[in-house]
C-alpha cells in the first residue's frame, strides 16, 4: 500500500495538532509533505523535526527567519505569505489536504486544494460558509473529495447511506439533526451574561478547540455556521435541518428516514476521530481515543435552544434565508465581533448585536463567483467596524 501524501494547513492550530496526533500512530499510511502556520514558530518547529516535511509556511518574511534559525541544519524548504499556503494546497507531491486554518484565511488555500482535485479534509468551515457555491462547483469541476471533518458533518457523513449522492429525498432522509452541546453558558442566568470574559467563553465544557471557534460555541454561532456547512455539503434545505441541544456531546449528530430509523453516529467528544475517520475513508484506523463507556453515560438530554439566549443562531438562519453572499457577510461581521470580544474590547452580549448590524447594512447580492465573495466580505468587516462603536457599552 502506498502512503499518503499529506499537506496540513492550519498544523499548528487545535485540529492541526490533533491531526499530526493521529498521522504519528500510522507512519506505514501517512507521509507529511507540507506543513503551515502563522505566527507559532516554536511549535511548528517541533513538528517539522517530528514530521520531516519536504515543505514548510509561515505567515511573513520574519516568522520564515526564526523557522530556519530554529530547524538549522534540517532539510526542508520554508517559505512565506498567503500564495505559498496556496501554492503548497495543491502541490502535485501530495494527494490529501487537511483544511485546518481558522476563519476566511483558510478559504484561498482550501478552495486550491479543490481547484487541484485533492482529497480535502474539511475543518475549516468559514470556507464553505462564504464561498459554498463557488466552491462545490469547483469540486464538481474538478472530481476532488471532500471530507468532513467537523464531528457533526462527519457523524451526518457516516450516518447517510454510503451511496449518497446529493438528494436526501431520494435517499430517504427525511431531516437532519445537527447537535450542540449549548457551550458553557447554556444555564447562565441570562443577567450575568453582559458580564463574561472572553476566558469563561472559552471554557468548554466538553470539547477542546481554537479561541475563536470556543466563542462561536458559546454563542451558538458555531452552530450556524455549522448549518449553512450542511447546506452545502448534504444539498440540504434550511427546513431539512434541525439543531438539538444535547448537553453531554455524546451523539455527534444524526440522520431521521422516512421510515422512522434514526441513524447517528456517539463516541467520546475527542476531534481525532472523525480525523481518522477522513484520514482513513473507507478504511478505519486507530485514532488513540478511548471507547465510549456505556455504563458511564448516566444519560443523554436533548432540549430545543432558546432564541433569547443564542441570537446567533437566528442570524445564521437568516443569512442562510437571504442566500448569495449573504453568509459571507454573517462570517466576517462575526469574525470582527469576535476578535474585538476575544481583545477584551467588546462585551459579549454586544457580538450578535455587531452581527445584526452589519446583516441590515449590508445589501445581499449573489455568489456566483469568487470576486463577489470577497466583496461581500469586505463589506461585511465594514460594517461590523462601523457598528462596534456604537455596541462598545
Ligand atoms: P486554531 O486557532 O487552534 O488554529 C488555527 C490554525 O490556523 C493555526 O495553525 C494558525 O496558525 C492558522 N492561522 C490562523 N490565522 C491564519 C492566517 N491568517 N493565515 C494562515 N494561517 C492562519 O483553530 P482550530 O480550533 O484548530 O480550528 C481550525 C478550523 O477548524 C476552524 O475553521 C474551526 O471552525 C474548525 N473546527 C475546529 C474544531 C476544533 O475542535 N478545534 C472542530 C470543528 C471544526
Ligand atoms: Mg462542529
Amino acid at each position: 500500500m502506498s502512503r499518503r501524501r499529506l499537506v496540513i494547513l492550519g498544523a499548528t492550530g487545535s485540529i492541526g495538532t490533533s491531526t499530526l496526533d493521529v498521522v504519528a500512530r500510522h507512519p506505514d499510511r501517512y507521509e507529511v509533505v507540507a506543513l503551515t502556520g502563522h505566527s507559532r514558530v516554536d511549535v511548528l518547529a517541533r513538528q517539522c523535526r517530528i514530521h520531516r516535511p519536504r515543505y514548510a509556511v509561515v505567515g511573513d518574511a520574519g516568522a520564515a527567519h526564526d523557522l530556519q534559525s530554529a530547524l538549522a541544519g534540517q532539510t526542508v524548504e520554508i517559505l512565506h505569505g498567503q500564495e505559498a499556503i496556496a501554492r503548497v494546497a495543491a502541490l502535485d507531491e501530495a494527494d490529501t489536504v487537511v483544511a485546518a486554518i481558522v476563519g476566511a484565511a483558510g478559504l484561498l488555500p482550501t478552495l486550491a486544494a479543490v481547484r487541484a482535485g485533492k482529497r480535502v479534509l474539511l475543518a475549516n468551515k468559514e470556507a464553505l460558509v462564504m464561498a459554498g457555491q463557488v466552491f462545490m462547483q469547483e469540486v464538481a469541476r474538478s472530481g476532488a473529495i471532500l471530507l468532513p471533518i467537523d464531528s457533526e458533518h462527519n457523524a451526518i457523513f457516516q450516518s447517510l447511506p454510503s451511496r449518497f449522492e446529493g438528494d436526501l429525498g431520494a435517499s430517504g432522509v427525511r431531516r437532519i439533526l445537527i447537535t450542540a452541546s449549548g457551550g458553557p453558558f447554556r444555564c447562565t442566568p441570562l443577567v450575568q451574561l453582559a458580564a463574561v470574559t472572553p476566558d469563561q467563553a472559552c471554557a468548554h465544557p466538553n470539547w477542546s478547540m481554537g479561541r475563536k471557534i470556543s466563542v462561536d460555541s458559546a454563542t451558538m454561532m458555531n452552530k450556524g455556521l455549522e448549518v449553512i456547512e450542511a447546506r452545502w455539503l448534504f444539498n440540504a434545505a434550511p427546513a431539512d435541518i434541525e439543531v438539538v441541544i444535547h448537553p453531554q456531546s455524546v451523539i455527534h449528530s444524526l440522520v431521521q428516514y422516512v421510515d422512522g430509523s434514526v441513524m447517528a453516529e456517539l463516541g467520546n467528544p475527542d476531534m481525532r476521530t472523525p480525523i481518522a475517520h477522513a484520514l482513513a475513508y473507507p478504511e478505519r484506523i486507530e485514532a488513540g481515543v478511548a471507547s465510549l463507556d456505556l455504563f458511564q453515560l448516566a444519560r443523554l438530554d436533548f432540549e430545543r435552544p432558546d432564541p433569547g439566549r443564542f441570537p446567533c443562531l437566528g442570524l445564521a438562519y437568516r443569512a442562510l434565508e437571504a442566500g448569495g453572499a449573504t453568509p459571507a457577510v454573517l462570517n466576517a461581521a462575526n469574525e470582527v465581533a469576535v476578535e474585538e470580544f476575544l481583545a477584551g474590547r467588546l462585551p459579549y452580549l454586544a457580538i450578535a448585536r455587531v452581527i445584526e448590524d452589519a446583516l441590515d447594512t449590508v445589501a445581499s447580492v449573489a455568489a456566483e463567483n469568487l470576486d463577489a465573495v470577497m466583496a461581500a466580505d469586505q463589506a461585511g468587516r465594514v460594517a461590523a467596524r462601523a457598528a462596534l462603536e456604537r455596541h462598545r457599552t
